[in-house]
């Protein structure tokens, strides 16, 4: 169903689609499926909503917020078995999911309450200057399948904390965690109007969102070359926006680190939701001194893992969203096997009885060269591949040597290095020892073309403000 000033109900044409989980390869669901009369009302009814919504003073709004994050843990089982059914990820992994949601809604409850203006000393003794903060007006954000309840938290949490209203449009893989979300709104009684869902195909919807004039801001995670499209269709209008978009991770082990420790965080950042997520490694540089010994303690680990129906109990890797990304990881691991790489684990599609859907053994594959595909492309699947490095320099450079930005990782116990090595990688995120960065208090974002703009952090919520500046003149 869409929701749409408050209400909920089906496409305009009756049109629907299908749901599908993509461990047993069974239709769960048929949901509605709108065109562009239904964003368009959509789009009206925010705009409607907005003239009321930014006059709401913040305590208010943060009320409703607070109310939205309860809502979200009340229903935490609920809604981790949606994201499971709908999508895959171990039920562990979903639930987890479901607290980050609420996390984020909660930080920006209090963030709500903190958009302060400014008092600029002025160029002339006659004269006041000063900034206020503004929401920027109604707000489209288009989101993705790997993380179908977070990565809509982030987005609309931020938005009406600020005073926007919201038109939003899931990924068409995942309407069913969109849905419950919408009911959490419902449930706190957020006023008809501030967020909308629209579901329905991308080539219908995106176009009204992006070329609407009434839409101020876009906020988009997903590709890198969808986020391309929608920032050229932007361009018309010139829409603020904020693009959190792909990346390809590097992962540093030095000569001088935990061993143990980079071998859980490499387990913990490649397969965490099946290797699906923008911030995954995707490239672990070994120092070529430890290589063999990190190789082996990587493949005993990720042999580990069980693969399975992430609603069962014990399972860590889940199948992969559909048959184009199970193509992709085959194409990656064949390409490299042909490259001279090593499998040291894995490498071959998992079957077992009762199970439909893709899915793919943990693979660790060595002596990964720069040629592989693997190298260069994002996989968004279980393969780990280690290349090895001899000189920080040199390991530096290669790890910045992609068009992408996001999230780097690195293992050092000597501080100097950790220090050295920090400020050069070229990422917006980087976890130093840490396989974990994210949380609501750090602002995610990328450089280069892993995108624009920052999500949490106390820049999260900039990203829906127009700052006006006012200079009063004493006549
Ligand atoms: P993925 O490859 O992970 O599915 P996409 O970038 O294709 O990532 O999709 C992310 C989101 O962008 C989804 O909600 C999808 O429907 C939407 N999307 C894809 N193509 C377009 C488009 N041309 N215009 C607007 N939205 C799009």
């Amino acid at each position: 169903m869409l929701y749409i000033n408050g209400e909920w109900r089906p496409a305009n044409s009756g049109k629907t689609m299908e749901v599908i989980n993509p461990a047993t390869g069974e239709k769960i669901a048929d949901v509605a499926s709108a065109g562009k009369g239904e964003t368009q009302e959509a789009i009206e009814a925010a705009n409607a909503a907005f003239s009321i919504w930014r006059k709401r003073t913040a305590q208010e709004r943060s009320a409703y917020l607070e109310r939205i994050a309860d809502k979200l843990q009340e229903k935490k089982e609920e809604l981790a078995r949606t994201i499971t059914t709908e999508m895959g990820k171990p039920l562990g992994e979903a639930r987890r999911e479901v607290d980050s949601s609420a996390a984020y809604v909660k930080w920006f409850a209090e963030e709500a309450k903190r958009v302060y203006g400014e008092t600029i000393p002025a160029n002339q003794s006659d004269k006041h200057l000063m900034i206020l903060r503004q929401p920027i007006g109604v707000a489209a954000a288009i989101t993705p399948w790997n993380f179908p309840l977070s990565m809509i938290a982030r987005k609309i949490a931020p938005a009406i904390a600020a005073g926007c209203t919201v038109v939003i449009k899931p990924a068409p893989a995942t309407p069913l965690s969109a849905m419950k979300m919408f009911e959490c709104f419902d449930e706190a009684d957020l006023p008809k109007g501030v967020a909308n869902l629209i579901i329905g195909p991308a080539e219908e919807v995106g176009p009204v969102l992006t070329g609407s004039p009434i839409v101020r801001k876009i906020t988009f995670t997903g590709s890198t070359a969808v986020g391309k499209l929608l920032l050229k269709q932007s361009a018309d209008t010139v829409k603020k926006v904020s693009m959190e978009l792909g990346g390809h991770a590097p992962f540093i082990v030095f000569e001088d680190a935990d061993l143990e420790a980079a071998a859980k965080g490499a387990i913990a950042t490649k397969f965490v939701n099946n290797g699906q997520t923008c911030i995954c490694t995707n490239r672990i540089y070994v120092h070529e001194s430890i290589k063999e010994e990190f190789g082996k303690i990587l493949a005993e680990k990720a042999r580990g893992l069980k693969v399975g129906n992430g609603l069962e109990d014990g399972v860590n890797v889940g199948p992969l969203i559909n048959q184009a990304s199970y193509e992709k990881v085959q194409r990656h691991v064949q390409d490299a096997v042909a490259k001279n790489g090593q499998v040291l684990c894995g490498g071959n599609p998992y079957e077992e009885d009762g199970l439909g859907g893709y899915f793919f053994e943990p693979t660790v594959i060595t002596n990964a060269t720069e040629d592989m595909q693997i190298a260069t492309e994002e996989t968004f699947g279980p393969v780990a591949p280690i290349f090895s490095f001899k000189e920080e320099a040199e390991v530096i450079e290669k790890a910045n040597n992609t068009p992408y930005g996001l999230a780097a990782y690195f293992y050092t116990s000597d501080l100097s290095r950790g220090l050295r090595v920090m400020a050069e990688l070229d990422y917006g995120i980087v976890g130093l020892n840490d396989p974990a960065p994210v949380t609501p208090q750090g602002p995610f974002g990328g450089y280069k073309e892993s995108g624009i703009g920052r999500e949490g952090g106390k820049s999260g919520i900039l990203e829906y403000l127009e700052e006006k500046y006012i200079s009063i003149h004493m006549i």
